[in-house]
């Protein structure tokens, strides 16, 4: 079967690759579609942390169980996606359930193999079931869950002010998920065409240009109070810095980007909101069935996420086309056409 492997940074190449057998405990998928993201970029542009090549990306995925070995609500045919971090299930983290954050986690397309081929193996456990959704959307259940995790941690009350910072694909999806959870949506970021999907689109009540002196504007909206809820997902040092001045007293701020380097603020600032301080990393399989079950009844807007579309066998000389910000792309997906 067929594979794009990515070689080295920055070389893609087709190869013949042993189809996967089926082994104890495993499911076989047949890939239908692959979602881009910026973990695929990072890792082809060699800017990825903890990556190695050769490598097969891809981890967003939707496909078809073509077999599996163990017990399950599955049947053969059945349109899955799953969750693509595998964890070792002994480490402390395992213990405590929070196996999202294992310390030996295997991501697919990070760590191991992932979707960019015709047949994946797949732990049974990790599958996801997504019968009578479109394709399309079923793809993006992985980077929905990413934003359902960082909104659960947040614990979001009924009518408080959440504000998102990023409105890339994780930031909007996170807009929408804490907005069902009850939250009032702030949303900020410095391009004009993403806050105008944010208003437009997801109809996002507050709209801000984080480039333009927003914490008069934040103030304002929230009566003074400020909100009481951040969420980074700019994954920018000076905006993850900004966020702990526009915080309320008693709020929580959750870090769903990454960056490279150290962060640091003002401790007075800090102590006297008695900030609560959370990461978030990766997500859980209810988080992934939860995310279905909102797909399901069409609470989230995610067909409108995706602004590019392209073939497998054409992804090689398209990719760096599909990441291109300045080609306005909120999320690219890959139709198999093998
Ligand atoms: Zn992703
Ligand atoms: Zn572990």
């Amino acid at each position: 079967m067929k594979a794009l492997i990515c070689k080295e940074p920055g070389v893609f190449e087709y190869q013949d690759i042993d189809k996967p057998i089926l082994s104890e405990g495993q499911a076989i998928i047949k890939i239908e579609r692959i979602g881009i993201c910026g973990t695929d970029l990072h890792a082809f542009e060699g800017t990825q942390p903890f990556f190695s090549y050769p490598r097969i990306l891809g981890h967003e995925l939707a496909g078809e169980l073509v077999e599996f070995d163990g017990p399950g609500h599955f049947k053969k045919g059945d349109k899955v996606t799953f969750v693509p971090y595998f964890p070792c299930g002994s480490c402390i983290a395992c213990r405590m359930g929070k196996i999202n954050c294992c310390i030996n986690i295997r991501g697919a397309g990070v760590h191991i193999d992932g979707g960019m081929t015709e047949l994946i193996s797949v732990p049974v456990k990790s599958l996801v079931m997504g019968n009578g959704l479109d394709p399309d959307i079923l793809a993006l259940v992985e980077p929905f869950s990413i934003s359902t995790h960082a909104v659960n941690k947040a614990e979001i009350q009924k009518g408080e002010y959440v504000l998102v910072t990023g409105a890339g694909p994780i930031g909007l999806a996170a807009m929408e998920m804490a907005g069902i959870a009850g939250g009032r949506i702030i949303s900020m970021d410095v391009i004009e065409q993403r806050l105008a999907f944010c208003r437009d689109v997801l109809g996002i009540e507050y709209v801000i240009n984080a480039s333009k002196d927003p914490e008069e504007t934040i103030k304002e909206i929230t009566g003074g109070d400020w909100p009481t809820v951040i969420i980074d997902a700019t994954g920018n040092k000076d905006s993850i810095m900004k966020s702990f001045s526009m915080l309320a007293h008693g709020g929580r701020i959750v870090m769903l980007g990454i960056q490279r380097d150290e962060i640091c603020f003002s401790h007075p600032e800090f102590h006297k909101r008695e900030t609560t301080l959370m990461s978030s990393r990766n997500a859980l399989k209810t988080e992934f069935d939860y995310v279905v079950k909102c797909m399901r009844d069409k609470l989230l807007r995610v067909s409108s996420y995706i602004t590019h579309k392209t073939k497998f066998t054409r992804l090689k000389d398209e990719f760096p086309r599909l990441l291109d910000p300045a080609n306005g792309v909120i999320k690219a997906i890959v139709e198999m056409d093998l």
